[in-house]
């Protein structure tokens, strides 16, 4: 029997509980007496309490998650765990994880922390583009992630999510930086979008086994790895347009982070 116990306190402790609290210990917001008795479990799984003396009934408030614990959630984001994962792993509920997650997204700026590679302002910039596949909410809804990647330091500089039409290939050409624009050569494989979309004299359209798009396939598989929407065959997928550009962004604008401190570094 002890090993039982012993087994339920480590069981509750793995799943980060807090056990609830004896009724006799507590006051009633409304009344401030100390009449308390439980009242079974609320839709959300939580005690319930019931004052005895005025019938108020009311939930413990969690305490306020700490600094360190929104930090750890900020990087679980970036690898590739479920939502719900996470809600089980730091004891938050959906509601709030989907809350924090809007508020750290809006954080991610439009250039995605892309810094241009040192002296690069007198040669040819080499880049490589490519799409890949994703969808929002059900897989007929597909979301074509195009991106752009810069050659020598390996950093996304643009991002465009749309359909897979000449029409998102020239949204992505816009988002280039102008003085970037000017002296870059695209590589990309042979859809044609590409090719009506760039002007020809900075395009060079490859087959794969050239390998001269070796590195943003590469990225792409990376994405598709790490960032848990994008997963093959899972039942995490975004459910909004939103939340999937989102975690999308806030995977680029870190992945550039990262490469500028190998690239970057002094
Ligand atoms: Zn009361």
């Amino acid at each position: 029997m002890k090993n039982r116990e012993q087994f339920l306190v480590i069981d509750s402790a793995m799943n980060n509980q807090e056990v609830a609290p004896q009724a006799d210990n507590l006051t009633c917001p409304r009344c401030q007496l100390s009449h308390i008795k439980r009242n079974g479990h609320t839709y959300y799984g939580k005690q319930n309490y019931r004052c005895q003396c005025c019938g108020r009934q009311f939930v413990l408030r969690r305490q306020k998650l700490s600094d360190e614990a929104k930090q750890l959630i900020c990087r679980l984001l970036l690898e590739r765990i479920s939502l719900r994962g996470i809600c089980r792993l730091l004891d938050v509920s959906l509601c709030w994880l989907l809350n924090f997650m809007r508020q750290i997204y809006q954080t991610v700026p439009d250039d995605l922390f892309f810094r241009m590679p040192k002296e690069s302002e007198f040669e040819l910039l080499c880049l490589e583009a490519d799409e890949m596949w994703s969808f929002v909410e059900r897989k007929s809804n597909k979301q074509w992630i195009w991106l752009v990647l810069e050659r020598r330091s390996g950093q996304i500089i643009a991002v465009q999510i749309g359909d897979r039409s000449e029409k998102s290939a020239a949204a992505l050409w816009q988002k280039l930086p102008p003085e970037l624009k000017a002296n870059a050569l695209i590589l990309t494989d042979h859809w044609e979008a590409c090719a009506s979309a760039i002007p020809p004299e900075q395009h060079t359209a490859c087959g794969k086994r050239s390998g001269q798009t070796s590195l943003i396939e590469g990225f792409n598989c990376r994405l598709r790895q790490r960032v848990s929407p994008l997963v093959r065959k899972t039942t995490s997928f975004s459910k909004n347009q939103a939340n999937h550009q989102g975690a999308i962004n806030y995977f680029l604008s870190h992945s550039n982070l990262e490469r500028q401190k190998l690239t970057f570094a002094v």
